[in-house]
């Protein structure tokens, strides 16, 4: 048994995506958003939060990686880049977890060349044990110890995105 019970329960998230929706949408009131989804560890939140903002949304994805199996390789890749022009556009990044920073650091400062009207940062777990870099998520859905987790669209050597909740996940069969 690699994957415990679940850390964060389907109802846990639920009820935290709606309050982090009801707050963007306060905050943003009056402006468009340019929401964009790091895949593919963002996909499942990603889809549910865009549901529940109550501003105009111009929804993108950027396709990024820095990891293999449960390490940071260090050096970020990205994939696939956003299509849409942002330039003096509200820009708001989902992203699935923050470890070290260093995925998001790069990610943003690729887009702050672009010249967005803002670029704000919401993640849905913060592991800030690991931080290396200096990076702050302007919106957190849950701050967590540093447990490698995987579920509601984080992997582990892409399995597990598909569990509804979130579990810790373990190499060994200790749990
Ligand atoms: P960072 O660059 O902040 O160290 O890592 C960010 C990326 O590493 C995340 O987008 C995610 O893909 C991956 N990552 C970091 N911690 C975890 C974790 O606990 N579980 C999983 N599945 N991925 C993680």
């Amino acid at each position: 048994m690699l994957v415990g019970k679940p850390f964060l329960t389907v109802e846990q998230i639920r009820s935290r995506v709606k309050e982090l929706a009801d707050r963007i949408s306060m905050d943003y009131k009056g402006n468009e958003i340019i929401a964009v989804g790091i895949l593919k560890g963002a996909f499942m939140f990603f889809a549910d939060i865009v549901k529940l903002i109550q501003v105009p949304i111009n929804v993108d994805f950027l396709v990024a990686s820095s990891y293999i199996k449960t390490r940071t390789t260090g050096e970020v890749i990205i994939h696939a880049d956003i299509r849409e022009n942002i330039k003096d556009k509200h820009v708001l990044l989902f992203e699935d977890i923050v470890d070290t920073g260093v995925t998001l650091k790069y990610i943003k400062d690729t887009l702050l060349v672009r010249n967005p009207a803002s670029l704000k940062i919401c993640a849905f777990l913060d592991k800030k044990t690991h931080r290396q870099v200096e990076l702050e998520p302007d919106y957190v859905g849950f701050a967590i110890p540093d447990k490698y987790v995987v579920g509601y669209g984080l992997d582990y050597d892409n399995k597990y995105r598909n569990l509804p909740y979130i579990a810790v996940f373990k190499e060994d069969s200790s749990l």
